[in-house]
C-alpha cells in the first residue's frame, strides 16, 4: 500500500485551517503518485462520525479514528506510527504549527524515517514526493527527495491552500491504540485563550500588525482598536513578542505564522526580512513608519511617513464615520 497520512487537528466541532490545508495537499499529492489519501484524527466523543467523515470534503479517502489524547503530540506519535506500521503509508504530512513540528518530529524519530521541516511546496516526481524548502533565511530554495519510506513533511503554517475536491464522505475507520506508557507523562490540563487569539488571524482578512514603533504592551491598544473598528485582527513582529508586549500566537515572519490578507496595515515595523516571509503574499500591504528609509516601504502598496500615534486614532475614527 502506498498513499500518504496526513494529521488533523481537531478543537469544539472543528477542525483547523491549517490542518484542512494539509488534507487538501495530501489529496491531491495521493492522486497524483496513486494511493490511500489518509487522515488519523485523535480524541474522544467529539471525533462523530460525521465530522471525521467530512473530511472527505477536501479529498480524504480514509480517516483513522483514535480515542486518545487531543492536543499533546505523543498520543499521535503513537496513533500515526501504528497505522503507517499497520498499513505502510510512503509519506506522512503536516500543515507546520507548533503541534505539527511537535508530531512530525516524534515520528521521524520513532519511524527512523526523513524529514524536511518549513516546507512551503510539495512536488510528485516519478511516483514519489519532493519536498521544496527554503534554505539560508529564505535565500535559496532547495528539493529534497527521500531514499527511504516513509518520507516525513512538515509544512509551514498555512503553507498548503484548503481546496474542496470531494463529496464529504470520507471511510472511518477506528484504531485499535494503547497509547505508550511514555506518551501518558503529559496531560493538558487547560486549553484557554490569550489576548488578541480571540481571532484566527490566518484567516483573517484585515491585519493590522504592530511593532516595536507602538513603544509598549499598551501601544497594542491603537492597534486592536483599529483591528475592531475594520472588523480584523491584531498581528505582530517578534521583536514585541520577544518583549512580552503581544503573545506568540500573534507572531508573523520565519518563526511565525506565514498569513496572506486582503490587508496588510504594518504600524511601527522596519520590514526586516524574517518578518517579509511571513507577510510578503498578502494583497495590499500598507506600512506606517515615521523613517522614510524603512525597509518596509520598499514592498508596501502604500507607505505613509509618520508618528503612528497619531495616525492610528485618526484612521480609527475615519473607519467608524464611514461605518456609521
Ligand atoms: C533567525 C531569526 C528569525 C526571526 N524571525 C522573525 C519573525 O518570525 N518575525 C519577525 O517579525 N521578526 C523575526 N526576526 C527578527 C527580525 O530580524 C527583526 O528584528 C524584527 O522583525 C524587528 O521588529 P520590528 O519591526 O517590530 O522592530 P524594529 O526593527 O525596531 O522597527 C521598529 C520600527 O518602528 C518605527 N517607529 C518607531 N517609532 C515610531 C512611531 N512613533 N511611528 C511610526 N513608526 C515608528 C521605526 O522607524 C522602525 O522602523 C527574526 C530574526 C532572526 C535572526
Amino acid at each position: 500500500m502506498s498513499g500518504i497520512l496526513t494529521y488533523a487537528l481537531h478543537y469544539e466541532g472543528e477542525f483547523n485551517t491549517n490542518s484542512l490545508g494539509a488534507v487538501s495537499e495530501g489529496a491531491k499529492l495521493a492522486k497524483e503518485i496513486g494511493g490511500d489519501a489518509a487522515v488519523a484524527v485523535v480524541g474522544g466523543d467529539d471525533l462523530t462520525d460525521d465530522l471525521c467523515s467530512s473530511l472527505g470534503k477536501y479529498g480524504a479517502s480514509k480517516v483513522y479514528r483514535a480515542n486518545a489524547p487531543e492536543g499533546l503530540g505523543a498520543p499521535v506519535v503513537d496513533v500515526m506510527a501504528k497505522v503507517i506500521a499497520d498499513e505502510g503509508y510512503s509519506y506522512a504530512l503536516f500543515g507546520g504549527g507548533l503541534l505539527g513540528f511537535e508530531i512530525g518530529a516524534g515520528l521521524t524519530a520513532r519511524l527512523n524515517a526523513g524529514v524536511t521541516m518549513e516546507v512551503t511546496e510539495v512536488k510528485a516526481q516519478d511516483g514519489k514526493l519532493v519536498a521544496v524548502r527554503p534554505i539560508l533565511q529564505d535565500s535559496a530554495i532547495v528539493d529534497v527527495e527521500y531514499v527511504s519510506e516513509p518520507g516525513i513533511i512538515i509544512g509551514r503554517l498555512n503553507a498548503f491552500d484548503v481546496q474542496e475536491s470531494g463529496d464529504g464522505s470520507a471511510e472511518v475507520v477506528d484504531v485499535d491504540i494503547q497509547i505508550e506508557e511514555h506518551s501518558t507523562k503529559a496531560r493538558m490540563v487547560k486549553r484557554g485563550e490569550q489576548r488578541g487569539a480571540d481571532v484566527n488571524i490566518e484567516d483573517a482578512e484585515l491585519l493590522v500588525a504592530g511593532g516595536r514603533g507602538l513603544g509598549s504592551a499598551e501601544g497594542f491598544e491603537l492597534c486592536e482598536a483599529l483591528a475592531e473598528a475594520l472588523g480584523g485582527a491584531v498581528a505582530a513582529t517578534r521583536a514585541v513578542v520577544d518583549a512580552g508586549w503581544y503573545p506568540y500566537a500573534a507572531q508573523i515572519g520565519q518563526t511565525g505564522k506565514t498569513v496572506a490578507p486582503k490587508l496588510y496595515l504594518a504600524a511601527g515595523i522596519s520590514g526586516a526580512i524574517q518578518h517579509k516571509v511571513g507577510m510578503q503574499s498578502s494583497e495590499n500591504i500598507v506600512a506606517i513608519n515615521k523613517d522614510q528609509n524603512a525597509p518596509i516601504f520598499d514592498f508596501s502598496d502604500l507607505g505613509i511617513v509618520g508618528d503612528l500615534n497619531k495616525i492610528l486614532p485618526k484612521l480609527t475614527e475615519a473607519v467608524k464615520a464611514k461605518k456609521g
